[in-house]
């Protein structure tokens, strides 16, 4: 195993985890017993959760449960998750939408951020709630004015493939200090063209952030 490789625990192993959690420090006869199963089988599930931290095996005492890295463990897993797995449906819009338009549009679907895309359904920017705000002040004619006039644009948008993983996306969203990134498959890397396919958001975040608490 090489280091920060993740192990996907099996259903027993889970299983063995949570015996010695509630019950530990006990023998592995005495787990074996709990599980109606031979030492023999067991082994080599107890070599691998000793071997990952997730319980400490002491000499006449047995195993016990190691709480910080089984912790340590399942947040990895979660940040290591692909971002396709937890990306929610993008809501894009033509660029020559008018402000107007989007702003209705951002109320419709009560999100944050919106996708523009051009005639050929590429990826060419993106609108959020600032941007919208400043043409407002700005008291221009809304219903006239295309969002790609007042959009951040391509090649400047920081976007992420549906393949890379959670932390990843999460790391992007903090270095180029924005709310939402859209997940993009790529059509044609030297031309810059993408398809929108999902977004990933900081509410995308939080919610990975409750669940692995739960
Ligand atoms: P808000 O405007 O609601 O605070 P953001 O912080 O996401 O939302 O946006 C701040 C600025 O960054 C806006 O001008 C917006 O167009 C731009 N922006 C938002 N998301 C991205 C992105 N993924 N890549 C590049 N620019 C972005």
């Amino acid at each position: 195993m090489k280091c920060g490789d993740t192990i996907k625990l099996t259903n027993r192993q889970e299983e063995i985890v949570q015996i010695v959690k509630t019950d530990g420090p006990l023998t592995s006869l005495q787990i074996a017993k709990r599980l109606s199963l031979t030492r023999a089988t067991l082994r080599p599930d107890l070599s691998i959760l000793t071997m990952t931290g997730s319980l400490v095996a002491k000499p006449r005492v047995g195993y016990s449960f190691n709480e910080q890295k089984h912790i340590s463990l399942q947040a990895e897993k979660y940040l290591k998750q692909p971002v396709c797995e937890w990306m929610a449906r993008p809501v894009v819009i033509n660029e020559s939408t008018s402000v107007y338009d989007a702003i209705v549009q951002l109320f419709l679907d009560d999100v944050g951020t919106l996708y523009t895309v051009n005639q050929s359904g590429h990826l060419a920017g993106v609108v959020s709630r600032k941007d919208l705000l400043r043409s407002v002040m700005g008291n221009q004619k809304l219903g006239e004015l295309p969002v790609s006039i007042i959009m951040t644009r391509m090649p400047n948008i920081v976007f992420i493939g549906p393949d890379s993983q959670l932390i990843e996306a999460a790391k992007k969203m903090l270095e180029a200090h924005v709310d939402s990134l859209p997940v993009v498959q790529c059509i044609d890397h030297t031309q810059n063209t993408y398809k929108v396919i999902g977004r990933i958001t900081k509410t995308t975040i939080t919610r990975i952030f409750r669940e692995m608490a739960d």
